[in-house]
């Protein structure tokens, strides 16, 4: 067994069956990104629309391919074309934009908004009452349907540190719901890295972004 698969099959064994693993493959290789796909993983993640390109002529397979970086308005329509998730949702002119494409394209995306939880380490997406207008303006739109919420912690440190992120993150995917939106089914609270996806596992992520601890450092 490679050493990534064996890091994908000790990472299935240890997360209970209702997570979902995505592989965070930004720097990495479109073989490795083979081998985690044949060890069990569906989901991966790129951050930038440019490596993407690159990649995804080069993997021939059934992938669910999320966009998990802040993705630039004239990047959209690309985007579009790459990946089958956006869950970087993190402004009202990006979620125009993607409406006007996607409804170009006669497609129906799934999207997640990013929280920034409004501390010093999360630096992107957007602030907790943004997020609950963005929802707002989501559901009443044709092609796009959110999905969920995303949120980045700390990625050093204690992974007890990022409790409080998580927590936090949790209490608006928890509003969101609360507002019974129309069109929203609020499936994915992604969450949690390979430094704190087990904190992340406790406070409610169904969803965790590994890199690291798949591929080995980048
Ligand atoms: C790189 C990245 C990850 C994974 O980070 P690791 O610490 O390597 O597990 C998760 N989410 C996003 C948005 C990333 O950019």
């Amino acid at each position: 067994m490679t050493r990534i698969a064996s890091n994908v099959t000790q990472i299935l064994k240890a997360v209970p069956p209702h997570v979902t693993v995505l592989a965070a493959a930004k720097t990495q290789s479109a073989s490795m990104v083979m081998e985690a796909y044949q060890a069990g993983l569906r989901h991966f993640g790129h951050n930038y629309v440019q490596e993407a390109l690159q990649m995804l002529p080069a993997v021939n397979a059934e992938i669910k391919w999320h966009m998990i970086g802040h993705l630039q308005r004239n990047k959209a329509k690309q985007a579009l074309d790459l990946f089958t998730f956006i869950d970087s949702l993190d402004s009202l002119r990006l979620v125009d934009e993607l409406e006007k494409q996607a409804s170009m394209m006669k497609i129906i995306v799934p999207v997640m908004i990013e929280v920034n939880i409004g501390e010093e380490e999360a630096k992107t997406g957007v602030a907790p009452d943004v997020a609950l207008q963005l929802a707002q303006s989501v559901s009443s739109l044709s092609h796009l349907r959110l999905v969920g919420v995303m949120t980045m912690g700390p990625r050093f440190g204690d992974p007890e540190d990022s409790r409080i992120y998580f927590r936090r993150t949790r209490a608006i995917f928890e509003a969101i719901q609360a507002m019974q939106l129309p069109n929203v089914v609020l499936k994915y609270l992604s969450m949690g890295m390979s430094n704190d996806y087990l904190v992340a596992i406790e406070e409610g992520a169904n969803m965790i972004r590994l890199g690291t601890a798949i591929f080995g450092e980048r």
